[in-house]
């Protein structure tokens, strides 16, 4: 089972993502945690990619498409993957659907995370990045997943880990920027996500972001089979 998960930052796709995973026990594919993982590490790419990231601008297509192609190729892929972060763009979405015809991969699901700008906005300063794991989702605005306190601090509420902020997520500008790309619908990953939808072959899965984590994680998990 092949899925792509469309929902603008701050909408909770990465904790959708995250839940799918768990449960159908495929990859969850983020192309910004691989920039982040890369970053951490100080690899070239990490290099790269960090001046665009910072400032909330699309990494150049140059570096991510190969990036997140050549990951869908890789062995824990063959029994499904869970896309998410990519595309972002219509020139990145035509490229992906080439590539998995190219390939032979069917997509079988489509999901979007529906959520007005004024709310995913207002959401994205508040998430917290365990440094353990990437797929613990911690909130500080969200009861259902806000970090614990332990000795003065919060720590993530699955492991205890140490949080972090983001610092695309403090920074005005930069949210505003990666809003400006994933609403438009000229060329950005609204563009994309109509493309996507409109193809035979995938079902597409539109859910209200606004709901709770659960309640949206029931929306979609109904319509998966
Ligand atoms: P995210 O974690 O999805 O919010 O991504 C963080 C940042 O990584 C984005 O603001 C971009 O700078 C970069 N990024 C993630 N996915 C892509 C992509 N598909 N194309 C270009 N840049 C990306």
């Amino acid at each position: 089972m092949n899925i792509l998960v469309f929902g603008p930052n701050g909408s909770g796709k990465g904790t959708q993502g995250a839940i799918i995973q768990k449960k159908y026990n495929m990859p969850h594919i983020e192309s910004g945690a691989i920039f982040r993982v890369n970053i951490g590490g100080g690899t070239e790419l990490g290099k790269k990619a960090k001046e665009y990231i910072d400032r909330g601008d699309l990494v150049p297509d140059e570096l991510t498409i190969p990036m997140i192609l050549n990951r869908l190729k890789e062995a824990d892929c063959k029994q499904g993957w869970i896309l998410d972060g990519f595309p972002r763009s219509m020139v990145q979405g035509e490229t992906l659907a080439k590539a998995l015809k190219d390939e032979g991969m069917n997509l079988d699901y489509v999901i979007e995370i529906v959520l007005p700008r004024d709310v995913a906005k207002l959401r994205i300063t508040g998430r917290r990045l365990c440094v353990n794991d990437n797929n613990h989702p911690n909130h500080v605005a969200f009861d259902a997943i806000k970090p614990v306190e332990k000795e003065g601090k919060l720590v993530c509420r699955v492991c205890g880990g140490e949080l972090k902020t983001r610092a695309d997520d403090q920074d005005d500008t930069a949210i505003d920027k990666r809003h400006n790309i994933y609403y438009d619908d000229k060329t950005g990953t609204m563009a994309a996500v109509n493309f996507f939808k409109t193809l035979t072959g995938p079902k597409v899965i539109s859910v209200d972001g606004r709901s709770s984590i659960d309640a949206v994680s029931a929306a979609i998990m109904k319509e998966l089979v």
